[in-house]
């Protein structure tokens, strides 16, 4: 039996795509300069469709990627070496809540910011709240550990993992951590968070859900420019204030905002707008709110705001986590990088980071976590122009060095994918890449799942060149 046929055997003719058209809307995700056009894509409806699916990839001797809604920034779910896509979005059951337990379990493909609704009549959400969390997946979210704004006070998706069931790259099942959270015996859960699909494909989790806090405020400071911004950051968190969330945006991104559907009213000729939120107790947060317009106002800030109700509230939040979307009106391609520094450290690197696009002539801006160092320099580009592309690589690897001198780290939520496999040497030794890749390799022996991701190209030619493994043989149809 053929590749295709036997793909089709396991999800029928309507849960396969192999025509070109079908396959062209899987060759990237949302790091639009990395390619890869897949084989064929399937869409499992169940575990067992999953167990199913792996066994015909090895069986056939091709590799395949697990993939949620594609947001993914890194490359991770693009079919970098070809192969079979094995999209989860059709897996997407709540299967279970538990409010006094405070947990839920899901299926891979359950939308993040449709779990939170669901479970709002509970007085519940989940906090990991990436601000693609209207389109991306739990499964994605657990393979990229991803943050959020929310991340200064709850933590990312590792905090929120219980327990995971897996299918191995053999298409063995198996179950990974508890309902009440204590490992016993290896935390392979923490192993499995966080992996970018390398170690096989979650097709379920339970994950933590915590009470809606009973007050919130959400602020505005407005400065000059972002570097004022960014001390106003030092100073609150310095203050012994752990805020629920301190998010930076900087003008050019102010206005791309200002143009889109996501328009809040926001000051077109600020240098920068520090959003904070503060929440708990209903008597503690007017409290927080007076201490933050301080810190702010010695910073610098001309004007600072509080949101008057919820749809305030709402409207700003919408502003900030439609940046990204926003963006789309600059440029027909948007590079997003994801480091993270030294918090004390954000002013200097800032500045840093956009001088090296004027040096560039590239149009970069700035919207970020600032209270995790977490920054995001937005490059908007057009691919087509080739002039600009190598521009483009070239300022984002002097982002990336300039960080990692400072005692950053090259990701902060987005995950190395293949952007950035190439500066994993920049942190870490051949010996810490060989006991990562032991872990692997326990998992995946055969480097079937999600092959060229997160590893140096150059360290495994034979994983980075599928020739090499005999794939250029398989009959795809
Ligand atoms: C506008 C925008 C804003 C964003 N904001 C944030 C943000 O604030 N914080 C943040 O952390 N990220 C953010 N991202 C990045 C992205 O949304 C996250 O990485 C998200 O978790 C990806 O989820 P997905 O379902 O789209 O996964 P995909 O992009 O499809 O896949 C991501 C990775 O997960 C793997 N994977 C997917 N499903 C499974 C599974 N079931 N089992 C095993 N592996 C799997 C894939 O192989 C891939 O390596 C943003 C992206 C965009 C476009």
């Amino acid at each position: 039996m053929t590749l295709v046929s036997a793909l089709r055997a396991v999800v029928g003719d309507d849960g396969l795509l192999v025509r070109d058209e079908e396959l062209y809307a899987y060759e990237a995700d949302g790091l639009t300069l990395h390619r890869g056009l897949p084989a064929a894509v399937v869409l499992p409806r169940d575990k067992t469709d999953v167990q199913r699916l792996v066994r015909v990839c090895r069986a056939h001797g091709v590799p395949f990627v697990p993939r949620g809604a594609g947001t993914g920034l890194s490359g991770g779910a693009t079919a970098i070496e070809g192969g079979v896509v094995i999209e989860l979005q059709r897996m997407d059951r709540i299967v279970r809540v538990d409010a006094q337990d405070r947990l839920a379990v899901v299926q891979p493909g359950v939308v993040n910011a449709d779990l939170s609704k669901a479970v709002a009549p509970l007085g519940l959400f989940y906090a990991p709240d990436p601000s693609s969390q209207q389109a991306c997946t739990i499964g994605g979210n657990v393979a990229e550990n991803s943050g959020g704004p929310h991340t200064l006070k709850y933590g990312t998706t590792t905090d929120h993992v219980l327990g995971l069931e897996l299918v191995l790259p053999d298409g063995t099942l198996v179950r990974m951590g508890s309902d009440v959270g204590a490992a016993t015996g290896y935390d392979l859960v923490g192993a499995v968070v966080g992996s970018e699909g390398t170690l096989g494909i979650v097709t379920e989790a339970t994950v933590r859900l915590t009470p809606i806090p009973e007050s919130v405020a959400t602020m505005l400071g407005i400065f000059d420019g972002v570097v004022d911004a960014c001390r106003a950051v030092g100073a609150v968190i310095g203050g012994g204030l752990v805020p629920a969330a301190l998010e930076i945006i900087d003008q050019r991104t102010i206005n791309a905002v200002e143009d889109s559907r996501y328009a809040a009213g926001l000051p077109r000729d600020a240098g920068a707008i520090l959003i904070v939120e503060v929440d708990g107790a209903a008597g503690s947060v007017a409290a927080q709110v007076e201490r933050i317009r301080g810190f702010a106002e010695a910073a610098g800030a001309r004007e600072f705001r509080v949101a008057g109700d919820d749809d305030e509230r709402a409207r700003f939040w919408r502003a900030r986590k439609g940046a990204f979307g926003a963006m789309g009106r600059l440029a027909p391609d948007l590079y997003v990088h994801d480091a993270v520094v030294p918090r004390k450290k954000l002013p200097e690197i800032l500045a840093a980071v956009c001088e090296i696009g004027d040096r560039h002539r590239l149009k970069l801006s700035n919207v970020f976590h600032a209270g995790d160092g977490n920054l995001h320099p937005n490059i908007s580009f057009d691919r087509r122009d080739a002039d600009e592309r190598v521009r483009v690589i070239a300022a984002g690897e002097e982002i990336l060095r300039t960080c990692v001198e400072a005692g950053g780290v090259i990701t902060g939520e987005h995950g190395v994918g293949t952007e950035k496999r190439d500066y994993m040497r920049l942190l870490f030794s051949e010996d810490d890449l060989g006991a990562m890749i032991r872990l692997r390799h326990a998992f995946d022996p055969e480097r079937v799942c999600n092959p060229g991701k997160i590893f140096p190209a150059t360290r495994f030619c034979v994983e980075s060149d599928p020739k090499a493994r005999g794939y250029d043989e398989v009959p795809l149809s």
